[in-house]
């Protein structure tokens, strides 16, 4: 931390390497959109200007990373890069297993497969979308237990990715020898990012052995959760955010990781194991399905940016900054008056877009009308996640079932964006709100059985103060 006489959290590096931002008018915009139907996962890289859609593998490299890709070792056996990644991880999570990944997806389906999930269920707080798609595709059960307050977008509970300990305790006594593992993801993506405490994992773990199942840990965002039990749990302000992610690391039995979070790189993934028999097992699917024990479908250079980036990651400048600009954000927006999901959580803001547009039904796609509104206005590019991504096609003529929520995500690259980017963004969005009573829903026009977000192709509905169906669309 610097000691000068400022109270400003400024970005804890300088620029040593620019890459141009597309810059386009909002006639180019609306054609773009159209182009893509609607669906801002259908544009293309060179038609955003600010890309918010996620954290995963979108940050920056720091120079140290990019000068240890240059010295990766790309033997195909015995890569001495995997044998510092071994020994970054090994210090940081006290696991003498170490195996790599291409990312994140491919560790959880290797420790379903390998731990024989099948006929046998998970406790998570919640699982991420992958994990429960790998958990369920091996016919296995995927349950999510989080407490009361992390299902309520307004609680201000400063923990609220925490699992139920009641439940997981309930849960444990009635299915027993059928529980294969509990799981905590930290932090709670599926959640809005909110983080878990560490008298949480503490009490998870005591369970977990008490009934003799074993715990792990998504630890894809290990570091952000670090810092704000750091931040946020009594006690714990003194203890550096890397003795917290040890002790986080060190009450578990393994865990699975995907690095293109807090691994600071594009691509990446980690499975690791304390049990050798497991690792045994895991190994030998990983040879079938990734690669080689020490390289695990990554290249040489990719074990060697990962060994620096988990090193970097908690570096306590780097989380101040890291956390400090997303509350930023939220604080902005907070105050113009848009509806959120508190408190700002580690890696994204989320805006409760069924609240900012009460007349667009959650079938008509709320959270699809803000994330075009922003697209349109500026180019900034966000996701929904809410009816579209997690409702399924109604039967016949009935709407949609909708989702619980209809939020949009706003997700944080890390490094990549600076405070004027967001002071920009806040402009933007500030616009967004002024003319929320205009906006208008959307009606699906083709989707797929699975994932349907991604590809589905939508349409503008009219205003509802409009008469008649006509289409009100910019530029078309
Ligand atoms: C991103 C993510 C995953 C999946 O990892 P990939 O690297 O995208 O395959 C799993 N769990 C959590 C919590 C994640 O955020």
């Amino acid at each position: 931390m610097n000691d000068a006489p400022s109270t400003q959290i400024i970005e804890p590096f300088r620029i040593k390497v620019v890459e141009p931002l597309p810059f386009t008018t909002r006639a180019q915009r609306a054609e773009f959109l159209a182009l893509a139907h609607h669906n801002v996962f259908l544009l293309r890289g060179s038609q955003v200007t600010m890309d918010l859609l996620t954290d995963s593998g979108t940050g920056a490299m720091s120079a140290a990373q990019w000068g240890a890709m240059m010295t990766g070792d790309e033997t195909y056996a015995g890569s001495e890069s995997f044998f510092e990644l071994q020994r970054v991880v090994q210090d940081l999570t006290g696991m003498p297993f170490v195996i790599p990944t291409h990312q994140g997806r491919a560790a959880e389906h290797i420790l379903f497969a390998a731990a024989g999930v099948q006929g046998r269920m998970v406790l998570a707080n919640n699982h991420f979308d992958t994990t429960r798609a790998n958990v369920e595709y091996l016919s296995g059960q995927a349950i999510d237990l989080v407490i009361a307050q992390g299902r309520d977008p307004q609680s201000e509970h400063p923990f609220k990715g925490n699992i139920d300990l009641e439940q997981l305790e309930a849960h444990l006594k009635q299915h027993g020898a059928s529980v294969l593992m509990v799981l905590l993801t930290v932090t709670n993506n599926a959640g809005g990012g909110q983080p878990v405490s560490l008298e949480n994992i503490r009490g998870a773990a005591a369970l977990a052995r008490a009934y003799g199942v074993p715990i792990f840990l998504d630890a894809a965002r290990f570091a952000e959760n670090a810092w704000m039990i750091k931040q946020r749990e009594p006690g714990q302000s003194a203890r550096t955010a890397r003795e917290i992610a040890s002790e986080m690391f060190g009450l578990v039995d393994g865990m699975v990781m995907s690095c293109k979070k807090d691994g600071l790189v594009n691509i990446g993934g980690l499975l690791c194991l304390r049990d050798p028999q497991l690792a045994e097992r895991a190994r030998t699917l990983l040879i079938l399905t990734e690669g080689f024990p020490t390289y695990g479908g990554l290249a040489g250079r990719d074990l060697a940016a990962l060994a620096v980036g988990l090193t970097e990651v908690t570096d306590e400048d780097y989380l101040r900054y890291r956390i400090a600009s997303v509350a930023y954000l939220f604080r902005a927006l907070d105050k113009i008056g848009m509806p959120l999901m508190r408190p700002a959580g580690g890696h994204a803001v989320y805006i409760d877009a069924r609240k900012l547009y009460p007349h667009i039904k959650p079938h008509q796609l709320p959270g699809i009308a803000l994330v075009n509104e922003l697209y349109l206005e500026a180019g900034v590019r966000g996701v929904e996640v809410g009816t579209l991504m997690f409702g399924r096609a109604g039967a016949g003529e009935a709407p949609d079932p909708s989702a619980p929520l209809d939020l949009v995500r706003l997700a944080f690259p890390r490094r990549t964006y600076t405070q004027s980017h967001v002071d920009w963004l806040i402009d933007v969005l500030a616009s967004v709100h002024a003319r929320r009573a205009q906006a208008c829903g959307y009606k699906i026009l083709h989707q797929a059985e699975v994932l349907r977000a991604f590809t589905a192709h939508l349409a503008p509905l009219a205003h509802p103060g409009t008469p008649g169906d006509a289409h009100v669309f910019p530029g078309k």
